[in-house]
């Protein structure tokens, strides 16, 4: 039997817990290749014109999956953690590709829910096997190998990480479909890496961190990439001299609502300040590079420069360099 995982959305978080649940029970995983342009296309003739490019995207791997699996994997992630939600469009997920995608195989859509204090995760492991017809001991056993993968896999990325020294550093603000689909953000990282820069992102930020400055808040941010983000943002601006940053890129999709908001607050934290250069980029469907390359090359000069020349740097225009 064969079951069809997605690679878009929270599979970039989560893959190793379902991989593992599923193999240990017997199942075969398929996973839909990493995105290209037929995914994308067919995602975007799919999905609603609103949603934003990651959603565009799944929808894409979904079509490729749908005639090549027995049942097809699609989570609704309603929270990721205690009293904290996350975006709308992933706590409709299912809903959304059943209602935009025709002759679907048995769609599997288990609820991970973290927000209440009594997590049910029995329920959410029920729905995981619904259609199976799977024991559930053998199914908890699964479920608790594939959190300890999970584990492994966190561990292994932040040791990777904080042993490596670099000179010149930037802090990226993404979510992590948009981060890590390359496709998507048009090789951002590997682009960045190439010009000789470390990219720190909201996963390399110990949550005490995070958690200190997304608390400066007059408000709690009730979405969990909200809080990550806007907490990572304000430790990069206040304490940018400590981590090393030369500047803080935010990367967004078109149309995404979360960063609508957090991206323009984290702007606005860094005008009153003015201590550190950051640039928004927003991506959409469209797949030409040049404009993404030409801004990232002009905003890292821009910070070379302004590096060499701070003590001489003019905020009218006048001519930069030492006499
Ligand atoms: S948070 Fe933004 S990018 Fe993510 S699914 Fe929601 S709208 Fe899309």
């Amino acid at each position: 039997m064969k079951i069809g995982i997605p690679r878009g959305l929270l599979y970039y978080y989560y893959f190793p817990l379902w991989k593992t649940f599923y193999e240990n029970l017997g199942f075969k995983i398929i996973l839909s290749p990493e995105t290209n342009k037929s995914i994308l296309d067919l995602g975007v003739k799919t999905c609603v014109d609103e949603a934003c490019l990651p959603v565009k995207v799944f929808h894409g791997h979904v079509e490729y999956l749908k005639d090549k699996v027995d049942f097809l994997f699609i989570p609704r992630h309603t929270s990721l953690s205690y009293g904290e939600f996350t975006c709308p469009k992933l706590c409709g997920l299912p809903e959304m590709i059943i209602n935009s995608i025709t002759k679907l195989p048995k769609v599997i859509k288990p609820d991970f829910n973290l927000h209440g204090k009594n997590i049910n995760i029995d329920k959410t492991i029920k729905e995981m096997i619904e259609p199976l017809n799977i024991n559930i001991k053998q199914a908890r056993l699964a479920f608790f190998n594939g959190l300890e993968q999970i584990r492994i896999h966190k561990e292994k990325v932040f040791k990777e990480f904080h042993f490596k020294y670099h000179s010149k550093r930037l802090l990226v603000l993404s979510h992590p479909y948009t981060l890590y689909d390359s496709f998507i953000n048009m090789n951002l990282l590997k682009k960045l890496e190439n010009m000789g820069y470390l990219v720190i992102t909201i996963d390399n930020i110990e949550d005490i961190k995070i958690n200190y400055y997304a608390g400066k808040l007059p408000k709690k941010m009730f979405w969990t990439f909200g809080r990550q983000l806007i907490g990572s943002g304000l430790y990069g601006i206040a304490e940018k001299e400590k981590i090393g940053i030369d500047g803080i890129i935010y990367l967004s999709s078109f149309a995404c609502g979360l960063d609508s908001i957090i991206a323009d607050y984290i702007e606005r934290q860094i005008r009153r300040r003015n201590n550190i250069p950051f640039i928004q980029l927003i991506i959409d469907e469209h797949t030409g590079e040049a404009g993404l390359n030409t801004r990232i090359e002009a905003f890292t000069e821009m910070m070379e420069r302004r590096k060499l020349y701070d003590s001489n740097f003019s905020s009218y225009g006048k001519c930069i360099y030492r006499s």
